[in-house]
């Protein structure tokens, strides 16, 4: 799987940046971001320790412009334009940030007053959504979460739909209402059933949660009517980002018969800002579950398509202390990103680029690894006890959330950062 083209693989290689220890952003991964300055537009960056790179004065300085990229990508407000070069670019793109900043290239590392321009301190730049997001699709591919939500609603026998071992449910989100982190998230007002005997009501979720997802981010993809065969669906894969697709559990409840999800979920998804490119997660690639039974001839493939991602979710209630609530990792995932994105495209449905396509809440096999609140608490019956002492079974008004992850091997870690939101009153 060592690919020579991808420096990402290179454990060894160090920058004259300084990156601090454990730091997810060491010179192997260059993410992508979209970031602002005072007084100076959103444009495309990259990271390396605690150093926000500007894309934009590299090529102003004529460093990018050899590439076959066109320059007008590292001054447009989100990736979507430099994403049209897919993966080739995007891997051209890297290599040569990685050469500029390697600690034995001094070309950069000399010319002083241009570092000044190109090298900025992460606390003096502001994150922004870093892709304008077409489509927004959530898939439901632990088979552990599943399975707990199936067992509360319908009982153990019942707990996996038929469709389920057969094909990657999913559905279409809303893609208007995907925020970036730090975005404080408002609690929805909606119309809910909480008692079955009695009529509906309107008023503020009182179930709101948490769904510990990933997302990845497309290239642009075939046009409509063509398929993306699950051999080739990685090459359309851009990256990976944390998502927190927050969830009010009583309005999904009362609603989403016979179509699926609508309010319950449509009024925000929180985003980590750095895209972390599939070049470098390349090093922490793992083989998924077995699938049993086999998947048909489209979702089938062979190797390893699933990564090693150590991911956490934190509860930190209004100006305490902060309790991890839950510890789980992107492997226990049954379907990958590749079968994921074949099946998206089978019946011939087109993806472009800078659309989204999450997880679903990734559950591990043990209680402190489910990623959400309802199976956490287990609908409310078992309350989770924080380090302040207060109980929670869902969300409450100035609780902020912060899901964080991270790939480590052989010395190497590739990280995502994290993605925050704090829930405000309904409004
Ligand atoms: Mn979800």
């Amino acid at each position: 799987m060592t690919d020579p083209n991808n420096s990402s693989n290179n454990s060894t290689l160090r920058s004259w940046l300084k990156v601090p220890a454990n730091s997810d952003f060491p010179i192997q991964n260059i993410p992508f971001g979209i970031c602002s300055t005072e007084g100076h537009h959103p444009r495309p960056c990259t990271r390396i320790g605690n150093h926000v790179i500007d894309l934009e004065a590299l090529s102003d300085a004529d460093l990018l412009n050899d590439l076959g990229i066109d320059n007008a990508v590292f001054s447009a407000p989100t990736l979507n334009p430099l994403m049209k070069h897919g993966k080739a670019g995007i891997r051209q793109l890297r290599q040569r940030i990685m050469e500029l900043f390697r600690s034995d290239n001094g070309f950069l590392q000399e010319r002083t007053t241009l570092v000044e321009k190109v090298v900025l301190p992460k606390d003096q730049v502001s994150m922004h959504l870093p892709v304008q997001v077409g489509d927004y699709t959530d898939f439901y591919s632990s088979r552990e979460h599943a399975t707990n939500v199936g067992t509360m609603f319908r009982g153990a026998e019942n707990a996996l739909m038929p469709n389920w071992l057969h094909l990657p449910v999913g559905y279409h989100g809303r893609a208007s209402s995907i925020v970036v982190s730090g975005t404080a998230i408002q609690r929805p007002m909606g119309q809910m059933r909480p008692n079955p005997e009695e009529p509906p009501v309107f008023g503020p979720s009182k179930q709101l949660d948490i769904e510990l997802e990933t997302a990845f981010i497309t290239f642009e993809g075939r046009p409509l009517g063509e398929r993306i065969d699950v051999d080739e669906a990685e090459d359309f894969i851009f990256g990976m980002v944390l998502f927190n697709d927050w969830s009010a559990r009583d309005i999904q409840a009362w609603e989403y018969v016979p179509l699926g999800p609508f309010l319950g979920k449509s009024f925000g998804s929180s985003m980590s800002p750095w895209i972390v490119t599939m070049d470098a997660l390349e090093p922490f690639r793992t083989k998924g579950p077995a699938q049993d039974p086999t998947p048909l001839p489209y979702l089938r493939h062979s190797g390893e398509h699933s990564f090693d991602i150590t991911l956490e979710a934190a509860l930190i209630p209004n100006n305490a202390e902060e309790t991890v609530i839950c510890r789980t990792n992107f492997k226990h995932l049954y379907w990958s990103m590749a079968q994921q994105l074949a099946h998206h495209t089978v019946n011939g449905c087109n993806v472009r680029a800078g659309d989204v396509m999450a997880s679903g809440t990734i559950s591990g096999p043990t209680p402190e690894s489910f990623g959400s609140l309802l199976e956490l608490s287990w609908r409310g019956t078992k309350p989770l006890t924080l380090k302040d002492g207060s109980e929670r079974k869902f969300l409450e008004d100035g609780d902020t959330v912060v899901i964080r992850g991270h790939c480590e091997r052989d010395g190497l870690r590739i990280g995502f950062g994290e993605v925050r939101g704090e829930i405000l009153p309904a409004r």
